[in-house]
């Protein structure tokens, strides 16, 4: 790893009631580097009792937290954000190095990260309720909105950071007490915010950080919990219809963010150059390791030849590497098992038809890296069109009309984002209104903003993190009905 200006920022304990503690059971966690397959550092390793102990904190700092005035709060995360941008080269250099993205997507990600605090901390001092207008001239309706208590963070270990402030942001900003739940693969960055969050202001048991190698029991213990009343999810699918289901029992509110099968559609009518920038955005991002990623590219068979060569010609300018090293624009994956499966897709397409115009081996950089890779002559019974790729791989499918577009844009049951260009007004507001997801970018690759509602709708999950929607999800809206007037 990339040495340091404030070693103090390297966190190897959890983070529990405002003190860095090892585990109960004295467990470590092991995390490695994805670029060179090496130890960074060892990490206490949580487990049921830690749970517990973060669950009981959080609580009890509700009782204060939650009467806290929003400007308060907001100066709290107002700090936060600026330590953030004073932190950004050595937080960048630990995301790097645990996660594996390059150096400036890195920064880009603490930049987008820390905008969460700053716009939520504004957003914490608008949390108006309501005066309706009654029925019965004896009575006054309001409604006011309160903080719904303990929540809950499960996030993935694909931004370390921004997955984390997205959370704590509008939950902290509510006025709710947080327990997050990084990935195991990537919590340094998240212990590192919560070293800063300390630094801040933040009161103890405000936000505990807890990370340990059995994922399933904590993730339990916090759904069985009753006093945890909320949990906020990002990551799989599967993992997360899970845990939908064990919040059931306790009732709890849920916010999921779950995976996606973003198409990229580009009309014939396109400007292609741009839909090349963009198709390179937003495939190559994070090495293809990004919910919002486009994982099937459907193109106009008047402009398919002229798309597939411009973005094969563009992708072969990516630089794939240690993002540690000046010039690399493609980290590695996560681990090998991502290779794995990302070459299995690959292979199962190219058994089935498909071409490999770019890519489509595994590096000889190493066990954890793929190159991009670009394939065509794709139909709709290949995995690579129907499942999440979570890789740098561009499968490319040619289409005849509109009609038959938007049929293969919404042939997923995952509805996250999606990507359109094209210059005809009314097809971009015919087609935007058609396409069964959360989000759509319009001549537009990259979509992500604090300011904007990111989520998703069929099985991509529920709820909206950021924008003037994100602190509802953080909320519960009370009736007060006053009589006798
Ligand atoms: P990915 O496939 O991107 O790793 P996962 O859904 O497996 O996504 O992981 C996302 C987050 O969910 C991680 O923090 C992981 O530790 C956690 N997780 C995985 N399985 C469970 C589970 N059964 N219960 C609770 N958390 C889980």
């Amino acid at each position: 790893m990339l040495p340091l200006n404030d070693p103090q920022l390297l966190k190897q304990q959890i983070f529990v009631n405002g003190q860095w503690r090892d585990a109960d059971s004295k467990d470590t966690l092991a995390i490695d580097n994805p670029a060179t397959a090496s130890k960074i550092c060892d990490i206490a390793s949580a487990g049921l009792s830690d749970t517990q102990l973060a669950i009981t904190s959080a609580h009890q700092a509700l009782q204060s937290w939650r009467n806290t005035t929003a400007s308060y709060r907001a100066e709290i995360l107002k700090r936060w954000h600026d330590l953030i941008l004073e932190n950004i080269n050595d937080l960048a250099a630990i995301l790097s190095a645990e996660q594996g993205k390059p150096l400036a997507e890195a920064k880009g990600e603490i930049r987008y990260g820390a905008s969460y605090l700053e716009w939520f901390a504004e957003e914490a001092k608008r949390l108006y309720g309501d005066v309706i207008p009654s029925k019965q001239g004896s009575q006054r309706l309001l409604t006011i909105k309160q903080p719904i208590g303990v929540v809950a963070a499960i996030t993935p270990w694909n931004f370390p950071n921004a997955m984390i402030t997205r959370k704590v942001a509008p939950a902290l900003a509510a006025g709710c007490t947080m327990i997050v739940k990084p990935a195991e693969a990537t919590p340094l960055s998240a212990l590192a915010l919560a070293e800063l969050a300390q630094r801040a202001g933040l009161p103890n048991g405000v936000l505990s950080v807890i990370v340990g190698s059995d994922a399933i029991a904590i993730g339990k213990a916090l759904t069985d919990s009753p006093t945890v009343t909320k949990l906020s999810f990002t990551g799989s699918t599967k993992v997360g219809k899970l845990l939908i289901k064990q919040c059931a029992d306790t009732v709890k509110k849920v916010s999921m963010e779950l995976g996606g099968n973003a198409p990229f559609i580009v009309f014939d009518d396109a400007d292609i150059d741009q839909a090349v920038q963009g198709a390179i955005a937003s495939k190559f991002r994070n090495a293809g390791q990004t919910c919002v990623c486009a994982n099937r590219f459907l193109i106009h068979q008047d402009v398919y030849q002229e798309f597939t060569d411009k973005f094969v010609a563009a992708a072969q300018k990516l630089i794939l590497g240690n993002g540690a090293d000046t010039g690399v624009t493609l980290g590695p994956l996560i681990n090998a098992d991502a290779v794995k499966d990302v070459h299995t897709m690959v292979c199962d397409a190219a058994k089935k038809g498909a071409s490999r115009r770019l890519g489509g081996q595994p590096s000889s950089l190493g066990t954890n890296f793929y190159p991009p890779t670009i394939l065509t002559n794709i139909s709709a019974n290949m995995r690579v069109f129907n499942e999440e790729i979570f890789g740098p791989v561009a499968p490319i499918i040619a289409f005849e009309t509109e009609q038959q577009a938007l049929q293969l844009a919404n042939a997923t049951q995952a509805g996250l984002a999606a990507y359109l260009y094209t210059q005809n007004y009314a097809r971009i507001w015919r087609f935007s209104e058609d396409l069964e997801c959360g989000m759509v970018g319009i001549n537009e690759g990259i979509i992500s903003s604090e300011v904007a509602p990111f989520g998703g709708v069929k099985q991509s999950g529920n709820g909206r993190e950021g924008s003037k929607y994100g602190l509802d999800d953080y909320t519960e809206i009370k009736y007060l009905c006053m009589g006798g007037i």
